[in-house]
C-alpha cells in the first residue's frame, strides 16, 4: 500500500496548473501553486487552494527559480512538486534538487531526463536499442566541414537541430552546401541563447511527414505500457496547434509496432512515470524515433478522451511509488478526439503573439465538448509567458462526428479584447484536406499560405469591448447567433451582435 501525498505544489501556471489542481482536487490530495507578480490574479491562484508569490514577472526570476520554488514548497507542507510542461519539468537539475530536498518530483527520475532531454543523447541510445532513428549525425560538433560531409551523405535539404532543443525552437532547414557554414553559426548561436546550450547536430529532412508521437507510461516497479498515438502533424513553426487521436494514417499493424517501439524507448531509458515518444512518420510509411518528451505532453486530453484514464492523477499515483493501475490489455481507443490549441496571437500577421486584457469570454460547451482553460473575463494575458490560452477538446464516436463538433465548438467560442487564432482553426478543419486526413508537417504552409479573417474584427473593436464590458457588468445573456457548421461560420463580432439585456434580474 502506498501512502497518498499530504500536500502537491503545482510549479506551472495557465490551463496546465489548472488542470493538475483538478487531478489533485479528484484524489483529495491539497494543492499549493506558485506564481509571479504578473500572475497575482490569474485563474491559477484563483482556482488554487493557497497560492505563493515566487517573485518578478521574468520567468528567471519566478517560475524558474528554483530555489524559491523549493522554499515555497517546504514552507507550505509540500511533499511533492508537479512542473507541469515547459518551464522545469525537463530540467533534469530540478528533478535532482527536489530529491536531495526530500521532496517527490512527480515525473520521471533525473537521469532518464537528462538523457531524453538531449536530442543527440537520446539518439545513440535508441540506436542500441534497435528503434529506428531519423539519418543523421550521431553526435553534436562545430565544424562545418563534418555537417557538410554528413549533408551529402544523407542528402539535402537537412536540418540544423539544438540537441536541447524544445518547443520547436532551435531549428533550421539547410538546402544546399552553400547555405550551411552561416545557418551552422546561427543555429550555434540561437541553441546558445534560448538553451544555454550551443550543441547542434544534423538530421536528414524527411519529405513532408507527419508526426506521430505516442503517450507512454512506466512505474517504478518495471512495468511500461503505451496508450496509442497522437497524430500532430498540424504545426507552426515546428509547434503543434492541433492534435487529434487516432491517427488516419496507422493501419493496426503499423500501430502495434509503434507501439512496441515506444514501449522499449521507456525500457531502455529506465522511465518512470508519463512521457512521450515522437516519431516523425514517412509518406511510405516508415517510422523514426523524433524524441522523447519526459513531461504530461500539451495534448494529452485527448488521449484520455479516447483511452479512458487521467493521466495527471496516474502521474501523482505512481509518483507516490504505486504500480500502473492499468496493464497493456486494458486498453482500447474508443471513438475520436480532436484537440486545438487556443493562442493569443495574430495568425494573419504571421501568428505573431498577442496581449491585453480579455473583456469577455465565452467558452463552448456540449457533448463530447471539453475545455481546458487558463483564462476568465477579465484576466490579463500578459508578454511575459507562452501565449497558450486554452485547449478545446471534442470527443465524437469517429473522426467526422469530432470534427463536426470542433468547428460548432470555436463558432461558439468568444474571447473579446485579445487576438487568438479561433477562426484560423475553425479554417483548417473545414478544408477539404483535413477532412480527407491528410495532415503533412506542410499543411500550414502549403495549404494556409495567405489567410486572413473572412471580416476584420479591428474597425468594430470599440463596439466589441463595450458590448464585452456591458455582458460581464450587467446580467446579461448572450443571445449567441448559431453557427452554421462550416460555411459562414460567425466570428466573434457576429457572435456578439445579438445581446438581450436580461430585465429585472
Ligand atoms: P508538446 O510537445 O507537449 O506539444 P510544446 O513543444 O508545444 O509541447 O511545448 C510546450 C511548452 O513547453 C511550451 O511552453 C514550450 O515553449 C515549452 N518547452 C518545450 N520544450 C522545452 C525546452 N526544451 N526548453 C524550454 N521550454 C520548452
Ligand atoms: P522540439 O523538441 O522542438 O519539439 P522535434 O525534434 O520534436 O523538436 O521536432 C519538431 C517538429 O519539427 C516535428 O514535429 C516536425 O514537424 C519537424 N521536424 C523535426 N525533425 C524533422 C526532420 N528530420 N525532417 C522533417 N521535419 C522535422
Ligand atoms: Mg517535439
Amino acid at each position: 500500500m502506498t501512502t497518498m501525498f499530504d500536500k502537491i505544489l503545482i510549479a506551472n501556471r495557465g490551463e496546465i496548473a489548472c488542470r493538475i489542481i483538478h487531478a489533485c482536487r479528484e484524489i483529495g490530495v491539497p494543492s499549493v501553486v506558485v506564481y509571479s507578480e504578473a500572475d497575482s490574479k490569474a485563474l491559477h491562484v484563483l482556482q488554487s487552494d493557497e497560492a505563493v508569490c515566487v517573485g518578478p514577472p521574468a520567468p528567471l526570476e519566478s517560475y524558474l527559480a528554483i530555489d524559491k520554488i523549493i522554499s515555497a514548497a517546504k514552507e507550505t507542507g509540500c511533499d511533492a512538486i508537479h512542473p507541469g510542461y515547459g518551464f522545469l519539468a525537463e530540467n533534469h537539475e530540478f528533478a535532482q534538487r527536489c530529491k536531495d530536498e526530500g521532496l517527490v518530483f512527480i515525473g520521471s527520475g533525473a537521469e532518464s531526463i537528462r538523457l531524453m532531454g538531449n536530442k543527440v543523447e537520446a539518439r545513440q541510445m535508441m540506436i542500441k536499442a534497435g528503434v529506428p532513428v531519423i539519418p543523421g549525425m550521431h553526435a553534436s560538433a562545430a565544424d562545418a566541414a563534418l555537417f557538410a560531409e554528413e549533408a551529402e551523405k544523407v542528402g539535402y535539404p537537412v536540418l540544423l537541430k539544438a540537441a536541447a532543443g524544445g518547443g520547436g525552437k532551435g531549428i533550421r532547414t539547410v538546402q544546399k552546401v552553400e547555405e550551411l557554414e552561416s545557418a551552422l553559426e546561427g543555429a550555434m548561436r540561437e541553441a546558445k541563447s534560448a538553451f544555454g546550450d550551443d550543441s547542434v547536430y544534423l538530421e536528414k529532412y524527411i519529405d513532408c511527414p507527419r508526426h506521430i508521437e505516442f503517450q507512454v507510461f512506466g512505474d517504478t516497479h518495471g512495468n511500461a505500457v503505451h496508450l496509442f498515438e497522437r497524430e500532430c502533424s498540424i504545426q507552426r513553426r515546428h509547434q503543434k496547434i492541433i492534435e487529434e487521436t487516432p491517427s488516419t494514417a496507422l493501419t493496426p499493424e503499423t500501430r502495434i509496432k509503434m507501439g512496441e517501439a515506444a514501449v522499449k524507448v521507456v525500457k531502455a531509458c529506465n522511465y518512470s512515470n508519463a512521457g512521450t515518444v515522437e516519431f516523425l512518420f514517412d509518406k511510405s510509411g516508415n517510422f523514426y524515433f523524433l524524441e522523447m518528451n519526459t513531461r504530461i505532453q500539451v495534448e494529452h486530453p485527448i488521449t484520455e478522451m479516447v483511452v479512458g484514464v487521467d493521466l495527471v492523477v496516474e502521474q501523482i499515483k505512481v509518483a507516490a511509488g504505486a504500480p500502473l493501475s492499468f496493464k497493456q490489455d486494458d486498453f482500447a481507443q474508443t471513438g475520436h478526439a480532436i484537440e486545438c490549441r487556443i493562442y493569443a496571437e495574430d495568425a494573419a500577421s504571421n501568428f505573431l503573439p498577442a496581449a491585453g486584457t480579455i473583456h469577455y469570454l465565452k467558452e463552448p460547451t456540449g457533448p463530447g465538448i471539453r475545455v481546458d482553460s487558463g483564462i476568465y473575463s477579465g484576466a490579463e494575458v500578459s508578454v511575459f509567458y507562452d501565449p497558450i490560452l486554452s485547449k478545446l477538446i471534442a470527443w465524437g464516436p469517429d473522426r467526422e462526428a469530432a470534427r463536426k463538433r470542433m468547428i460548432e465548438a470555436l463558432s461558439e467560442y468568444v474571447v473579446l479584447g485579445v487576438t487568438t487564432q479561433i477562426d484560423y482553426l475553425r479554417d483548417v478543419l473545414g478544408h477539404d484536406e483535413f477532412i480527407e486526413g491528410r495532415t503533412y508537417t506542410d499543411f500550414i504552409p502549403t495549404h494556409m499560405p495567405e489567410w486572413s479573417p473572412a471580416v476584420t474584427d479591428g474597425d468594430n473593436l470599440p463596439f466589441v469591448l463595450a458590448a464585452g464590458a456591458l455582458a460581464s457588468q450587467l446580467s446579461t445573456r448572450a443571445n449567441v447567433s448559431a453557427g452554421d457548421g462550416e460555411s459562414g461560420m460567425p466570428t466573434p463580432w457576429e457572435t456578439v451582435g445579438k445581446w438581450e439585456i436580461g430585465m429585472g434580474s
